[in-house]
């Protein structure tokens, strides 16, 4: 007998231009004509290879001794010397006092934040606000802790934060802001001021509604900066906040699954935001976060990321595309360049007309940022170079489409 509710298919004409749509579409055509001949932007998987040291100890770890201890479960929160050690760097590089109690490690960014959402759910009315534009897996967030997500409206200017929108969508009911920087898709990096913008005036609601507002800290991108400036240590600016971490972008991992959960000392009732994180992560599906990776991370946990591409693609996209006159936001980090549809078409047309010349790229519709689109740049640099052609032949349809109007 088949279950109505599993077999229930779309409506027929309903088109989704989403991440994974757009880039199995372009998985379809690579194999009519040859994958060098499509140019796939969609996903956020690194390109690069993780750094030779990482690679080093992987073939250590897998050549040790004892491959019992290595692959077999740790304790929920994980090994004590992999937390020990992550928590030793962030004491070197954020001048803070952490220890291993301080973090619980986890299968990436995605079960961090479920994690988070499961604790911020106080009641059946609780919401957390995401900042335009946004991961969309933060609508799954929100779902996954039953928690309703509110969003902030963008600042299409610099792609820093509009504060009267934020404060507006502020109410008694609000848990929870989740701040993502450097930002997928915009690239920004909030700077000092907005963060101390944000911690004012959280600290206002949260006296004025008589409870906690955290700030859920999304950083799988921290390391990812492509100018001098400083990604802000938040928890400097806001005691009450809980950071998300991934290892997927900073090393290569996404497909290993590792990351963490973690809050400084200063954060209010650190006893029971941790009972409550502690029991969530188990809600969450955290067992145990991958062994072996943990026991990489305790070995790798200064390791720098390898950002040669990045730095050589972004430009090229970067001054490629404005030389076309496509504009584009000038990104400070993560791996992604995010463009504005030309001659005030909306994105999806702007994305239909690029498919048309093999080059797949994401409309923000789905990331609160209509008129906008992303182009991961985590790809090879052939694919970049042999994109500008296909992306110069759509400016020039969609600059005739607006001309005919
Ligand atoms: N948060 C942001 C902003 C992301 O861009 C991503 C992945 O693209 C994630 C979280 C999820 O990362 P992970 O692979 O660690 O689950």
């Amino acid at each position: 007998m088949l279950n109505p509710k599993f077999s229930a298919k779309p409506a027929a004409g309903t088109k989704s231009l989403g991440i994974r749509e757009l880039s199995e579409l372009c998985a379809e055509r690579a194999k009519v004509v040859g994958i060098e001949n499509v140019y796939d932007f969609t996903l956020g998987n690194p390109s690069t290879p993780p750094p030779q040291a990482v690679l080093d100890c992987i073939k250590e770890l897998a050549e040790a001794e004892d491959q019992v201890a290595i692959h077999g479960y740790s304790s929920n929160q994980g090994f004590d010397e992999t937390r020990e050690a992550i928590a030793k760097s962030y004491n070197r590089r954020f001048g803070c006092n952490m220890t291993k109690d301080n973090f619980i490690m986890v299968s990436g960014a995605t079960t961090a934040l479920h994690t988070i959402s499961i604790i911020l759910n106080i009641d059946e009315n609780s919401e957390l606000i995401a900042i335009a534009p946004f991961f969309p897996a933060y609508h799954t967030v929100a779902a996954v802790g039953g928690n309703k997500l509110v969003i902030v409206p963008p600042d299409t200017e610099n792609f820093q934060i509009n504060m009267e929108a934020l404060e507006a969508a502020i109410n008694p009911n609000t848990q929870g802001v989740i701040i993502n920087s450097p930002n997928n898709p915009s690239g920004t990096i909030y700077s000092p001021e907005t963060i101390q913008k944000i911690a004012n005036l959280l600290i206002k609601k949260s006296e004025e509604y008589g409870h906690a507002i955290y700030i859920i800290a999304d950083e799988p991108y921290r390391e990812l900066v492509y100018t001098d400036e400083i990604v802000p240590y938040i928890p400097d600016y806001y005691p009450n906040t809980i950071i998300a971490y991934s290892y997927s972008k900073s090393l290569s991992f996404a497909g290993d699954r590792i990351g963490y959960v973690c809050t400084d000392n200063n954060i209010e009732d650190f006893d029971g935001v941790w009972r409550a994180l502690k029991k969530a992560a188990l809600t969450a599906g955290n067992v145990c976060a991958p062994s072996f990776f943990q026991r990489v991370i305790e070995k790798c946990v200064d390791v720098e990321p390898n950002m040669d591409d990045y730095i050589y693609n972004r430009n090229l996209l970067m001054n490629g595309l404005q030389e076309i006159g496509i504009h584009t936001a000038n990104p400070s980090g993560a791996f992604y360049l995010f463009v504005q549809a030309p001659f005030g078409m909306s994105a999806p047309e702007f994305a239909e007309l690029c498919v048309k010349h093999d080059i797949y790229i994401v409309p923000a519709d789905s990331f609160g940022c209509p008129g906008w689109l992303r182009l991961s740049y985590c790809v090879s640099r052939a694919t970049c170079e042999g994109s500008l052609p296909g992306f110069a032949a759509a400016y020039k349809e969609a600059e005739a489409m607006a001309a005919a109007k």
